[in-house]
């Protein structure tokens, strides 16, 4: 759970006594914060991940990790005689995936995070199925964004005030490496990272079998450019951080309020709903989302209320 008290799921004993697995879409803390809380509530069972999520996982030995390669052909997978899943990439990070599982007779979709347009990371389509119950990503649930136009306004910011220097706050997320890649293509603009980011960058490049083609080449010459340097002191170009660091500028504020997205905005999550058109749909990762929400109310949520843009 996202929220400031790190609470964690209303898991039982009793509810992990009857697991038969655990699926895991991706290695952000809202997404397997509580694994640690499954191992002391006993679970003993696997936990099914990609190979690349598990070489991110800090730990492996509290729980049974069981990986699959994301660069492999996905196929039917039996767990346990009533349980059988498929997954795909589900392009919202390095290594992250969507499952179709079928459980005793029904056919679930969780979709984990998911970017439909990714340009670092390869998106499958789910197989077309009859589907029980959906549970899908909302994160970006009341906007319209196009990361394409907003990369291209921070160039246009950047290229009005050469002589600054810019801050993108950045995780371990695909937004500030797609960022940086961008900027490394379209600018001559000096990008500084701090170590955290730099392993980032670094980790992408040991499992560019994850990554589309085109981006591995352009990382490889992001890796090899002395455009890329390690953050150390402030000069004029783009600081890529995950802390704050010795900069305060006026434009700072400019840049992390242009929209961004790497979950489902308004147009995808009705894209994905009506491409799935499950029995039962159930929105995840947006506070104004319960499990009752519908897709009228989602699309009703939309700031904009320009439905023909959609
Ligand atoms: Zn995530
Ligand atoms: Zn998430």
């Amino acid at each position: 759970m996202n929220d400031e008290t790190q609470r964690l799921p209303n898991l039982e004993k009793r509810h992990v006594e009857k697991l038969q697995a655990v699926f895991i879409s991706h290695l952000h803390k809202d997404h397997v914060g509580a694994l640690s809380f499954l191992a002391e509530l006993g679970y003993q069972g696997p936990v099914l991940l990609s190979e690349t999520t598990k070489d991110w996982l800090p730990f492996t030995d509290t729980l049974q990790f069981v990986s699959f390669q994301t660069t492999q052909q996905a196929v039917w997978q039996q767990v346990t005689p009533n349980l059988k899943f498929i997954w795909g990439n589900s392009g919202h990070v390095l290594g992250s995936v969507w499952y179709s599982v079928l459980f005793q007779e029904k056919q679930v979709f969780f979709s984990g995070d998911v970017s439909l347009t990714s340009p670092l990371y390869p998106v499958d389509a789910p197989p077309r199925l009859v589907y029980d119950v959906a549970f899908i990503d909302s994160g970006n649930a009341g906007q319209l964004i196009n990361n394409l136009g907003s990369k291209e306004e921070i160039r246009q910011l950047i290229a009005e005030e050469s002589t600054l220097s810019f801050k993108i706050e950045s995780k371990f997320t695909s937004k500030c490496v797609e960022i940086l890649l961008y900027l490394f293509q379209t600018t001559k603009t000096n990008l500084f990272v701090d170590e955290a980011i730099e392993q980032w960058l670094h980790f992408h490049w040991k499992h560019r079998d994850n990554l589309l083609k085109q981006t591995q080449m352009d990382l490889q010459n992001l890796l090899a450019s002395d455009r890329l340097q390690r953050a150390t002191k402030r000069e004029n170009g783009v600081y890529f951080l995950t802390k704050e660091q010795f900069l305060a500028t006026k434009m700072e504020d400019s840049l992390n309020r242009i929209p961004f997205k790497n979950h489902l905005d308004t147009s995808d999550i009705y894209y994905v709903s009506t491409y799935l058109g499950a029995t039962k749909t159930i929105y995840f990762h947006n506070e104004a989302c319960t499990a009752d929400t519908t897709l009228a109310e989602i699309i009703a949520l939309n700031q904009t209320g320009n439905w023909k843009d959609v």
